[in-house]
């Protein structure tokens, strides 16, 4: 990182330096957020520490926390804002029993349907050794090739059931398969060619929770995604898995299609199909929910993202979606942020 004076930094310098680009701006990198500050109920600065060092900034307006579903739950529990037992149990004092911080938690799960390929021109096999070096020559020439591809070549959305408004699953088709079980969240490669349609349900009854195990900022929160505990969530994969055996049986893959890989020729019945989903599903990362918008007893935020039952602090990110979207996050979230930056300034000139 070049400073602006044109001297070379080191770079732990440059990463705690205060980046100073206008003059009303103060960004702090490499540091922990570990409590919000109260005088009352209204919400006065933020306590974060830096390598070892402990730092407070005040807030004259308002404090916006963006922590994601994980941690802005988290954040505002440490900071004595969530459920009054929880907290008391942590040795918390409560600013505002809100029982629906941490909860409401969703995800979509996603459960991979492989096959092997009967021919070498999956991802598997090019990611290796000297096919590898041709892709990556190929990318430095003319920016194409294997490390020029997104990871699913293929998208679709599908009902599983014909009465249903509107697609109830997303089907993510790769050029490549994950088979080996080689620990919980940890995926590699096949070394054979294969492919993989993997199914997540986008809608999911399922609730998870986010609870502080402890006052001590830097322990982990307890996340627990209850994944698969709605019995519609449980129908709706077993279906999901059916429906991408039947596409990959379809007679055009008939030359590319060998064996079925998972969840393997042995798993048939539902019950079978959903202990195999249970097993080897996953997250796609797309957690919200835990901080959710509303007006019932379980919000956390009004519909401006502020904080019910205190003042100057609002929660902008993908935790205060009360139902999770039919689709990647990413987008809805920087939706959510340019909103709140709206509502943020219309407020600030209204004052
Ligand atoms: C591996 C992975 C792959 C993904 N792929 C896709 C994809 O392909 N398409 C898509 O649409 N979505 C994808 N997502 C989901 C998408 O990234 C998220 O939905 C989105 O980033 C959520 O935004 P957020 O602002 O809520 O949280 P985040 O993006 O997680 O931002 C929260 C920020 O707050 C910081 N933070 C948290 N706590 C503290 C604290 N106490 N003090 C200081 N800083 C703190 C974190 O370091 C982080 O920078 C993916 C997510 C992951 C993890």
């Amino acid at each position: 990182m070049t400073a602006r004076n044109g001297l070379r930094m080191s770079t732990a310098k440059a990463f705690l330096k205060p980046i100073r680009t206008r003059k009303n701006l103060n960004i702090v990198t490499g540091a922990l957020a570990f409590r919000i500050f109260f005088e009352g109920t209204r919400a006065e600065g933020v306590a974060y520490s830096q390598v070892g060092r402990q730092c407070y900034a005040s807030a004259r307006r308002e404090v916006l926390v963006c922590g994601g579903a994980v941690n802005s739950p988290q954040l505002l529990q440490l900071s004595g804002i969530g459920p009054a037992a929880l907290l008391r149990e942590h040795g918390i004092d409560v600013v505002a029993d809100l029982p629906g911080v941490g909860e409401n938690l969703q995800d979509h799960y996603v459960i991979g349907c492989a096959y092997r390929c009967t021919r070498p021109v999956t991802v598997n096999e090019q990611s290796r050794g000297l096919a590898l070096m041709r892709e990556a020559v190929k990318w430095a020439v003319s920016r194409r090739g294997l490390l020029a591809m997104s990871a699913a070549h293929i998208g679709a959305f599908v009902k599983t059931r014909p009465e249903l408004d509107s697609p109830d699953v997303q089907y993510h088709i790769l050029p490549a398969s994950m088979t080996q079980n080689i620990a919980p969240g940890k995926m590699e490669l096949d070394s054979f060619p294969g492919m993989t349609c993997a199914p997540c349900q986008l809608r999911p009854q399922s609730r998870g929770s986010i609870h502080i195990k402890s006052s001590i900022p830097t322990t982990p929160p307890a996340i627990r995604p209850n994944y698969l505990t709605a019995r519609l969530d449980q129908e709706t994969v077993v279906q999901s898995l059916k429906i991408a055996r039947r596409l990959f049986n379809a007679a055009p893959l008939d030359p590319w299609r060998g064996a079925e890989l998972e969840p393997g020729a042995d798993v048939q019945s539902d019950d079978e199909l959903l202990a195999f989903a249970r097993e080897r599903g996953n997250t796609i990362y797309h957690p919200v929910g835990t901080c959710k918008m509303g007006s019932d007893p379980m919000a956390v935020t009004d519909a401006q993202l502020r904080v019910h039952g205190v003042q100057n602090l609002r929660v902008i990110d993908a935790s205060v979606m009360p139902n999770l979207v039919s689709g990647n996050t990413n987008a809805p979230v920087i939706m959510i942020a340019e909103k709140a930056a709206d509502m943020i300034k219309a407020a600030a000139r209204a004052a």
